[in-house]
């Protein structure tokens, strides 16, 4: 589709909207605004969305979309007119009944307002459900920014008490400090966790006694790094997925877990904050080890599920307190939790296979019952 950029020339960009599944209900996913997006990441990622909303056991099937654009590199207008126009060609195609877009790698709340308000002018009336993720102030849900670290800290507290261990007091390291990773650690050190080690992009910090997590969110802030926080000690990123620590929670991007450091992993338990970290080569290895996993479509599926409450609150138009979020986010987790943890001692499978199986069973209970047309 074409856009106009600031300069006045016309160019033509490449988009995407893949929906996998839809037996459990409308297809859910986000839309990714990045230079390597493909066909075929699209597809894989709207496979992900089904069997994610599947263990959370909400009521969607699997969707995502993509652009193959660099927003770093273009201005806000630029970014406006390729957003509004991209919507207008997914627009026959997505709907609050039939596909709910949401933010992803490259787009924000901002982005979900022009969604929002294209498909509303499109329509003739505010479609607020049309997507999730929206600022607060056009129908976003109080408690969605923080939802995927909240959903980790939930995760992380149902494993170690699986583990007859409590939270309090366990040793955390963190790969990657963006939203989800500055969010999870944050919250775990306000449980009484004792954070060592946060990595990101440009490097890593290192204290033996603990980090001062909401100091190193101030410094972050001010400084756009972790790195050279005052006091800390330096360290890499091959250095924190090896440190000795009850909690590993690699929440930067995919394969950074792979066949050549897994063996040097010391944590006792790993929690799959971001999306694919662990490869399955080194998936095995970790088992070899006895680390316990708790897989990416649990671990952070914090955000699905409090996109899925934005959606129920647009769709009424009656918004929940802070408070209920979070509580309403707990149950679900806590569920999903026990959903997997129980097939997996049952049948004798890791977590991640645990957590495949009840998705994928959920799903063709439903396409029994709903049976093939006509
Ligand atoms: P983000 O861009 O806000 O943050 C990414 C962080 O990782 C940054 O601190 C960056 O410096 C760091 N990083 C990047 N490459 C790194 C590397 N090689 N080593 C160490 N640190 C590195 O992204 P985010 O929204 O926090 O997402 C992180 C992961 O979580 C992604 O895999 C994403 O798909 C997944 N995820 C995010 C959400 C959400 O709600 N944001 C939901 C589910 C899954």
């Amino acid at each position: 589709f074409p856009v106009r950029m600031d300069d006045g020339t016309v160019k033509v960009f490449h988009g995407f909207r893949v929906q996998h599944n839809s037996v459990r209900g409308p297809g859910k996913g986000g839309i990714r605004y990045h230079p390597e997006v493909t066909l075929d990441e699209t597809r894989a990622l709207a496979a992900l969305m089904t069997l994610k909303c599947s263990v959370l056991n909400l009521p969607y099937g699997g969707a995502k979309g993509g652009v193959i654009c660099d927003p770093a590199t273009m201005s806000l207008g630029e970014l406006e007119r390729l957003t509004r126009r991209y919507t207008v060609e997914i627009a026959p195609l997505i709907g609050p009944d039939t596909d709910i877009p949401a933010p992803d790698i490259g787009t924000n709340a901002r982005v979900m307002a022009w969604v929002m308000d294209t498909y509303s002018k499109l329509k003739g009336y505010g479609c607020p459900a049309i997507v999730t993720g929206k600022p607060i102030e056009i129908g976003g849900s109080k408690g969605r920014l923080e939802a995927t670290g909240r959903g980790c800290l939930i995760n992380a507290r149902s494993i170690m008490a699986h583990l007859g261990k409590e939270l309090k007091g366990s040793v955390v390291a963190v790969q990657g400090f963006g939203n989800v990773g500055s969010v999870t650690a944050r919250l775990l050190a306000r449980d009484g966790c004792k954070v060592i080690g946060i990595t990101d992009v440009f490097g890593g910090i290192y204290s033996e006694g603990g980090l001062d997590v909401e100091e190193v969110n101030r410094h972050c802030q001010q400084t756009g790094s972790v790195v050279g926080f005052p006091g800390s000690q330096s360290l890499n990123n091959a250095e924190l997925l090896a440190l000795k620590c009850d909690l590993l929670v690699p929440a930067a991007s995919g394969n950074q877990i792979h066949a050549t450091n897994a063996s040097a992993v010391k944590a006792s338990v790993v929690l799959e904050a971001a999306n694919a970290p662990t490869t399955p080569e080194a998936d095995e290895i970790l088992r070899d080890k006895n680390i316990l996993v708790v897989p990416d479509i649990l671990a952070n599926s914090g955000g699905v599920v409090v996109s899925y409450f934005e959606w129920v609150q647009g769709r009424q138009s009656f918004f929940w307190t802070e408070e209920e979020v979070n509580s309403q986010l707990e149950r679900a987790m806590h569920a999903a939790f026990q959903d997997v943890l129980q097939t997996s001692v049952q049948r004798n499978m890791s977590l991640r296979e645990a957590a495949y199986s009840v998705a994928v069973q959920r799903i063709a209970t439903a396409l029994d019952f709903r049976g093939i047309f006509p």
